[in-house]
């Protein structure tokens, strides 16, 4: 088993004529389609009914067992291999830092957001223990047994992270609570930080706070859209979803107010029909906030409502990915930098030497996420190929070597000065 997938989806190359950004006009999500009712909520796996039995792979069946959050968690395929019950290797990457949970349920998540391979819509064609999401598989594992292994392994964990990922269901909340608690019950919390990846729809205030309380330690929101209404297109009334900007803001202020500076923060994926501009405006929000970003570059991913739509041109990805490290951990804010009128980045507002260092450190290029035990801007989330395929990827899982600075700087266009 490998991570690695072929993907015939690339980016539009502005030097074949397209433009190098993904503009809004053409970020349309297709319609959601009519789900036959006996395939609602699960429906095909719940009238198997067969009992769930250990490690379940994706796609060893059709008919997936029925597991369910708080005993099974999903997990991704390198969280798997690194975790050792999935055997499987990484393109250049030895295991991940960051074991991601995720809730699961045989109903699946109820939201429909148009970018993401877990969404509603999926119920016609793929039950949810199947399906893909952030381009890989993501096996299901009793929490019994993955406490037991990360006990074991004490010191010697490779983990510097565990995340717990909610998803839109009426148990999630209670789930993620118990979740938690069956980890911290085994392991210290301060050993292996904790990190909330939330799902504010079905959240309150006295939520936030109880995870903090319980011993979570950063607390994120996936807000992933952009702009509003980037967000409504997507993950709101656009695609018949229950998400609303407002309330995931609320949310976010919550955290900020409950877990504090830093230790705060939200998810934006890049190329969805926003600018640069409003990215990194976004960016600088966040920031001021005292929060962090943490960023994906859209892909198509198979079986979305966005599949058909182009993967972010590695030129703006590239341009937002330095312009947010910048301004994350730079001390650069948005309103020195400059944009043409597309609101591409067309200055960084940052003299060339000190660019130019901050190119070749490569940090800026790497996979964004809530920290591990290696520096404050390295992420323990690497999320391996999360966002592209390893023949041309958009966030490095690793520190980028002499020859992907040189192809960062190609994307960039920005030569080093002599
Ligand atoms: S709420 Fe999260 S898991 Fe559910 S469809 Fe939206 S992005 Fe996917």
């Amino acid at each position: 088993m490998s991570c690695l997938k072929p993907e015939g989806r690339e980016p539009l190359l502005a030097k074949h004529g397209a433009p190098d950004f993904n503009a809004f006009d053409v970020m349309q999500p297709r319609a959601p389609g009519a789900i036959p009712a006996e395939l609602k909520n699960g429906g095909r796996v719940k009238s198997n009914g067969a009992a769930p039995a250990g490690v379940y792979l994706p796609n060893n069946n059709i008919l997936t067992p029925a597991m369910r959050s708080p005993d099974y968690v999903q997990m991704s395929t390198a969280a798997a291999i690194t975790l050792g019950v999935m055997p499987g290797k990484m393109h250049r990457c030895s295991c991940t830092r960051c074991l991601n949970l995720l809730l699961t349920y045989p109903e699946g998540c109820r939201a429909n957001c148009a970018y993401c391979g877990l969404a509603r819509h999926r119920e016609a064609e793929r039950d949810y223990a199947d399906r893909n999401f952030i381009r890989v598989d993501w096996p299901a594992v009793p929490m019994a047994e993955i406490v037991e292994i990360v006990a074991k392994d004490g010191d010697k964990s490779p983990f510097h992270r565990m995340c717990i990922s909610m998803i839109t269901h009426p148990n999630s909340d209670a789930d993620t609570v118990s979740v938690l608690k069956r980890w911290t019950d085994r392991i210290d919390p301060s050993a292996i930080p904790i990190s909330i990846l939330s799902n504010p729809t079905t959240m309150a205030r006295s939520d936030v706070a109880n995870l903090h309380d319980l011993g979570a330690d950063i607390f994120t929101v996936a807000l992933d859209a952009a702009t509003p209404e980037i967000f409504e297109r997507t993950r709101g009334k656009g695609v018949q979803s229950q998400h609303s900007w407002k309330k995931y803001w609320e949310i976010l202020e919550d955290a900020r107010d409950i877990f504090g500076p830093q230790k705060f923060g939200a998810h934006i994926i890049v190329g969805m029909g926003e600018s640069e501009h409003d990215v990194l405006s976004l960016v600088q929000r966040l920031v001021d906030m005292g929060g962090h970003s943490h960023m994906f570059c859209f892909f198509p991913e198979s079986g979305s409502l966005m599949d058909h739509l182009p993967a972010t041109p590695r030129d703006q990805w590239r341009r937002v990915q330095l312009g947010r490290y910048l301004i994350d951990y730079c001390g650069v804010r948005v309103d020195a930098m400059r944009f043409d009128n597309h609101g591409r980045v067309i200055d960084y507002g940052m003299p060339k030497a000190e660019l130019d260092a901050i190119i070749d450190a490569g940090i800026a290029f790497r996979t964004s996420g809530c920290p591990g035990k290696f520096a404050d801007d390295i992420s323990a989330c690497d999320r391996p190929y999360g966002d592209s395929p390893p023949s041309n990827i958009a966030s490095y899982p690793f520190q980028p070597n002499k020859k992907d600075i040189a192809k960062i700087r190609t994307q960039l266009a920005i030569r080093k000065a002599h």
